[in-house]
C-alpha cells in the first residue's frame, strides 16, 4: 500500500470547506452503497489527530466518526490515559463505510489498497489544515497509510515514526481489536496496553 497520497493538491481553505467537498466525493466506488461521507470531527486547533480505518455501521448511519462500540472503547481508554477526546480531532483513513450485506446486517469489509490510497487525499487535507503535533494511527490501515507497509502493529505499537511531510505518527491498535477478543482476561490486558499506548500522547506533548 502506498503511503498517504502525493500529487494533486486540495484547494479548500478551511476544514469546513474540505468537509463540504468530501460530502459529494465520488473518487472511488465506496460512496455508492454507504449512507453518507463520515468526515473527521473535533477541534480545528487540535494538537492530536486520531486516525482509524473507516466508519462502521453506526458511524455510517449517524454521520460521525467513532460513535459506535469501538468509539466507546476509545473514549474510555482516552479518559484512562488522561486525554480529553474534545481536545483531539478524530477521523478515519477512508471516509465511506465499506460492507457486505448479510440479511439485514451489514458486515465490515476491509477497504483495499486502492481505496485507501485514493481516500487518503482527504486525510492529508485534514492534516495539512489542522497541523497537529502528533497523529495517532489506530490500527494497521491507518499505520500503513501514514507510515508505510513495513509497520507491524504487534512489533511497532507505542513507537513514534517521523514520515516525510507528515507530523510524527504514534502507532497503536484499533479499538475494535479489543471488542473481538473473547477471553475476558486477555481483553483486560489489551485494554491496559491500549491505555499505555495512548498515554504516550501526553508524554510526547509534554516535551514538544
Ligand atoms: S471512500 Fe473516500 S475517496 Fe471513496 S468516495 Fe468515499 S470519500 Fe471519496
Amino acid at each position: 500500500m502506498d503511503k498517504i497520497l502525493e500529487g494533486e493538491r486540495f484547494t479548500a481553505n478551511s476544514l469546513s470547506e474540505l468537509r463540504s467537498e468530501a460530502e459529494h466525493c465520488k473518487r472511488c466506488d465506496l460512496y455508492k452503497n454507504a449512507t453518507q461521507t463520515v468526515f473527521g470531527e473535533g477541534s480545528r486547533d487540535a494538537e492530536t489527530v486520531l486516525v482509524g480505518e473507516q466508519p462502521g455501521d453506526k458511524e455510517d448511519l449517524a454521520g460521525h466518526p467513532f460513535v459506535g462500540p469501538a468509539g466507546i472503547v476509545l473514549d474510555k481508554a482516552l479518559v484512562e490515559a488522561g486525554i480529553e477526546r474534545d481536545s483531539c480531532y478524530v477521523t478515519n483513513t477512508v471516509k465511506h463505510f465499506k460492507f457486505e450485506p448479510r440479511g439485514k446486517r451489514r458486515l465490515h469489509s476491509k477497504p483495499n489498497a486502492g481505496e485507501i490510497r485514493i481516500c487518503s487525499w482527504w486525510l492529508r487535507g485534514e492534516l495539512e489544515l489542522i497541523k497537529p503535533k502528533i497523529v495517532v494511527a489506530l490500527g494497521a490501515t491507518a499505520a500503513n497509510c501514514l507510515v508505510g507497509n513495513a509497520v507491524r502493529i504487534t512489533k511497532d505499537r507505542r513507537r513514534i515514526f517521523h514520515p516525510d511531510g507528515l507530523p510524527p505518527v504514534l502507532v497503536t491498535i484499533h479499538p475494535s481489536y479489543i471488542l473481538r477478543i473473547r477471553d475476558r482476561d486477555k481483553a483486560d490486558i489489551e485494554t491496559r496496553e491500549f491505555v499505555r499506548d495512548l498515554a504516550e500522547i501526553r508524554r510526547f506533548l509534554s516535551i514538544h
